[in-house]
């Protein structure tokens, strides 16, 4: 694996009782250049076998050489457990480069509207464009629906607030929690089809020229989502989703080129592997 990076932990954040930020940067300075939405795929010897974990990279290509990742406590989770509960400044991680096709490209001369729909872990990427666009893309309005279990399950919440107070005037969020507090102001549930129709209604007169939607999360979300705004035509080309688990399944996908998360079972064992447009699950197998 001569592509592999060795990344090394400068600083760990807990963003929430059960999910940390970590900053990276790569040992000998090896090329990191991704784009707002790709993710870093960690490999790790979890008891003698080789592990392979996807990540979001959460920050943006003009704090290279660092990059951020940030990790939510999966339950039963064998990576996660292990990463909340071990790593240490200093680590080293091994990395393949930054990879995937869940991404922005800002230009200033754009004028759009990114409307993301998120929920947990699924605000990474996500957070990585929405900056990206809101300093790079001066024109366009980013609209974000997030949706978590309760007020301190919310990575980047002070993050959020403060972009949120810097660009009040192109970028608009609204949490939506399961289970809040009594007092709890905002929006209360999932993000479900009532909701996703409610919101985006609310929020149409902020649409300005085309409208992007991003989607990331838990998939009874993305596919909830995706049922209201094929019910609303909106062209698939301009729906883009990132898939941390298994594969939701529509007609356009077929023809969709993106990188997969496969579980292959081998002599009794499972390996979790990154397929890649191109690549066939026998070659990832061969390789383990
Ligand atoms: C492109 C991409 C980007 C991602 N970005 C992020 C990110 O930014 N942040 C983030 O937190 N996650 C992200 N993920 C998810 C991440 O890669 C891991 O899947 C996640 O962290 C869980 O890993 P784990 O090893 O802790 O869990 P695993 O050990 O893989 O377990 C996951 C679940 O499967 C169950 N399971 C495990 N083994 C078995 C078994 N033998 N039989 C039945 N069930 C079993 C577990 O109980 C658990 O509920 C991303 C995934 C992809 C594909």
């Amino acid at each position: 694996m001569n592509n592999a990076l060795t990344l090394i932990v400068d600083k760990i954040i807990n963003e929430t009782h059960d999910a940390i930020s970590i900053l990276l940067h790569e040992k000998d300075n090896r090329d990191l250049s991704f784009q707002p939405g790709q993710f870093l795929t960690f490999i790790f010897d979890a008891n003698g076998i080789e592990t392979r974990r996807g990540y979001s990279i959460w920050t943006t290509p003009d704090e290279l050489p660092q990059v951020g990742v940030a990790i939510k406590k999966f339950k039963d989770g064998i990576t996660t457990k292990f990463l909340l509960e071990n790593l240490k400044i200093g680590d080293s991680i091994t990395s393949l480069p930054p990879l995937g096709n869940f991404t922005v490209e800002p230009n200033k001369e754009n004028e759009r509207t990114f409307v993301m729909f998120g929920a947990g872990s699924g605000i990474t990427p996500l957070m990585s464009h929405l900056q990206s666009i809101l300093k790079y893309e001066p024109k366009s309005n980013v609209i974000l629906f997030y949706g978590n279990h309760d007020e301190n399950s919310i990575i980047f919440y002070d993050k959020l607030n403060s972009l949120q107070k810097n660009y009040s005037d192109r970028f608009f969020i609204e949490h939506s929690l399961s289970d809040p507090k009594n007092d709890w102001k905002g929006l209360r549930g999932r993000i479900d089809r009532d909701k996703t129709i409610e919101l985006l209604e609310k929020y149409k007169t902020q649409f300005t020229g085309q409208v992007e939607y991003y989607l990331c999360g838990p998939e009874e979300m993305m596919q909830t989502v995706m049922n209201v705004l094929k019910d609303r035509n909106v062209d698939r080309k301009n729906i883009h989703r990132e898939i941390y688990t298994t594969k939701i399944l529509d007609e356009t996908d077929e023809i969709e080129e993106k990188e997969r998360e496969v579980t292959i079972i081998l002599h009794g064992n499972r390996h979790k592997v990154i397929v890649l447009p191109g690549e066939t699950i026998l070659e990832k197998a061969l390789e383990q």
